[in-house]
């Protein structure tokens, strides 16, 4: 069995045009031999359009607003499916009817609480994977491929962190084997949605925003995939975020540590666990163009050949919306008490820390979750003076070969030139030089970075 895990985003599955493109991919990737398993995103948009369908219904919209908006989700679905001939067994509208009267009760519950519980809000952001799963199995089977929609909350087992669940990986690993392998056998193409789960007692989740990229991970390491293919709209990574630097390249080979890295900083064309799951059983994970299938990609493997390139770094990554926190200690604690309860008060509020700096008496972190800040000020406060700045963004310089000439991190700093930087730091791994600088200036920051290592 050659299984190939082929994750298909929002805008390879937006329409019906962009649905028949999947089924002739699939196609050519049976063709070559190889067992495909397919997992989707939600049609393009529909995820952000459930969420704020839903904010609105927290905040007090009418329940007739409410009922327009699902009913006008509903018709998109039905009306792709139409183009797509999709219903020809008939199983499938009832489907989607009975899934927009769950996602309608959702919602009815949010605005009868004006609250948007964890749990409900998984319910409502689930039901985008599971309707597009559901019609991308009917246009595969109409069109006479042996598809079977298998419900991806019977195969990714996750904890009950709704909204940002972590999957239990040996659960995951023994409902994906249960669920998918005896058709792969069979010859059949499992077509399952991602970004979806469930906790161990059946309670729907979902695994944060873009995951459907880490569902096809999980799945591909669970069943030994020989190949992880994320399908996107890009010719794979490119050397730095397109809507940042306009000419960027795609990068042909990465190494999985390179990625991991790349995805954890910004490049949203992978969502940042995608690679654990590869890395644990060195599954090569390939980025291609939907609308491009003809192109390259870029692949990623444990090892890319050494000489594979002229340049010293891989790619850029950035993130934007950054928080700089400044914390000055008040009283003498010493050094070591300091910094335990500075990263306490993180800690105690699940907010995670990405870049540090520390001087001898004070520390600066950059957060990218704002949502806890005012507790995490108040709890820092008791003990040390803090100063905040928002509207940063951190930009990471990324490639193994900094390991081989730690002279580059020196050139990173002069090629931003008088850009000002309020950090810099360089990872023990020494395969990224990361600096934090105003928003404003990102796109003069990346662009002389970009000139200078990829010009
Ligand atoms: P999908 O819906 O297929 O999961 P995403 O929108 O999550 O697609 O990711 C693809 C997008 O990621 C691209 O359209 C691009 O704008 C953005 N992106 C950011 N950084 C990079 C990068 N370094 N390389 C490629 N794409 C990137
Ligand atoms: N549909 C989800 C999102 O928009 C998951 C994904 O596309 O990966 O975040
Ligand atoms: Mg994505």
């Amino acid at each position: 069995m050659r299984a190939v895990v082929m994750k298909f985003g929002g805008s390879s599955v937006v329409d019906a045009t962009a649905i028949d493109r999947v089924v002739s991919i699939v196609a050519g990737e049976r063709n070559r031999g190889r067992a495909p398993v397919v997992v989707v995103s939600a049609l393009g948009g529909v995820t952000d359009s459930l969420l704020a369908l839903a904010e609105r219904a927290r905040t007090g919209v009418s329940h007739a607003d409410l009922e327009n908006g699902i009913a006008g989700l509903r018709r998109r679905h039905v009306d792709e499916a139409a183009r797509l001939g999709a219903d020809r067994d008939g199983t499938l509208l009832p489907f989607l009817d009975g899934h927009f009267d769950e996602l309608q009760a959702a919602m009815d519950e949010i605005a009868r609480r004006r609250s948007a519980d964890p749990a409900l809000m998984d319910i409502i952001a689930a039901a985008g994977e599971l309707l597009s799963s559901r019609l991308v199995a009917a246009a595969l089977a109409v069109r006479n491929f042996p598809s079977v929609w298998v419900d991806a909350r019977e195969v990714v087992v996750t904890n009950d962190s709704h909204t940002c669940a972590i999957p239990l990986m040996d659960e995951t690993a023994a409902a994906a084997v249960a669920a998918i392998e005896p058709l792969v056998s069979d010859g059949r193409i499992p077509v399952l949605g991602g970004f979806v789960g469930r906790t161990l007692e059946g309670i729907t989740t979902t695994l944060g925003r873009g995951g459907s990229d880490y569902s096809a991970s999980l799945v591909g390491a669970a069943i030994h995939a020989v190949e992880i293919q994320i399908w996107t709209d890009v010719d794979g990574m490119l050397t730095a975020d397109p809507r940042i630097v306009d000419d960027a390249e795609v990068v042909r080979h990465l190494s999985f540590a390179e990625a991991a890295e790349l995805a954890y900083f910004g490049a949203k064309v992978l969502h940042p666990s995608t690679i654990f799951p590869a890395v644990s059983r060195n599954i090569p994970v390939r980025i291609l163009n939907s609308h491009r299938p003809e192109a390259q990609g870029t692949l990623i493997t444990a090892d890319p050949p050494a000489a594979q390139s002229h340049r010293p770094f891989a790619a850029l990554a950035c993130k934007r919306g950054i928080t700089i926190l400044d914390i000055t200690s008040t009283r003498m604690l010493m050094a070591h008490g300091f910094l335990r309860r500075v990263f306490e008060a993180f800690e105690v509020n699940a907010t995670a820390v990405d870049v540090v700096t520390t001087s001898e008496v004070s520390v600066s972190v950059t957060i990218d979750d704002p949502r806890r800040l005012p507790a995490i000020i108040e709890a820092l406060s008791e003990f040390a003076e803090v100063r905040r700045e928002d509207q940063m963004a951190i930009v990471c310089v990324v490639g193994d070969g900094l390991q081989r000439d730690p002279a580059l991190a020196a050139q990173v700093l002069a090629s931003v030139g008088d850009v000002p930087l309020r950090m810099v730091s360089q990872a023990a791994s020494r395969r990224n030089v990361t600096i934090v600088l105003r928003d404003e200036d990102l796109a003069k920051g990346m662009g002389r970075l970009h000139g200078e290592f990829f010009g």
